[in-house]
């Protein structure tokens, strides 16, 4: 076994010495890795957040405008990604997808059956 394996700060790249659990060379360097990781948690959170958000937003402009069967192309003109959903289940042999509490389903070109979603259990 070979104990003098050299390590590297996961921050930094410096080579480490010391007890061999030590991943970064100071507190500095473990702050700033810390950070780094956290804020491009935070941004990729906030950027999906926002698309489902978007999403939302828009479906609830369907069922306001009573606009039962929308084209999936004029939805992605007004910036739909349908690619983008927070549930999706096989319901009597149909695709049903969900976004937060409004659910729909879908052909090829176009949404249909766009409604608020009973509560789930
Ligand atoms: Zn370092």
């Amino acid at each position: 076994m070979d104990l003098t394996e050299e390590r590297f700060c996961l921050n930094c790249g410096a080579a480490l010495h010391g007890r061999p659990d030590k991943v970064f060379c100071n507190t500095r360097c473990k702050n700033e890795w810390h950070n780094r990781i956290n804020g491009d948690e935070k941004r990729r959170r906030e950027r999906v957040f926002g698309i489902l958000w978007n999403n939302y937003k828009i479906l609830e402009t369907m069922l306001e405008l009573q606009e039962h069967t929308p084209a999936i192309s004029s939805l992605e003109d007004a910036g739909f990604r349908p690619g983008y959903i927070t549930g999706f289940r096989k319901l009597r042999g149909r695709n049903e997808f969900r976004c937060f509490d409004i659910t729909y389903n879908k052909t090829e070109a176009r949404l249909y059956n766009i409604r608020r979603a009973p509560e789930l259990l």
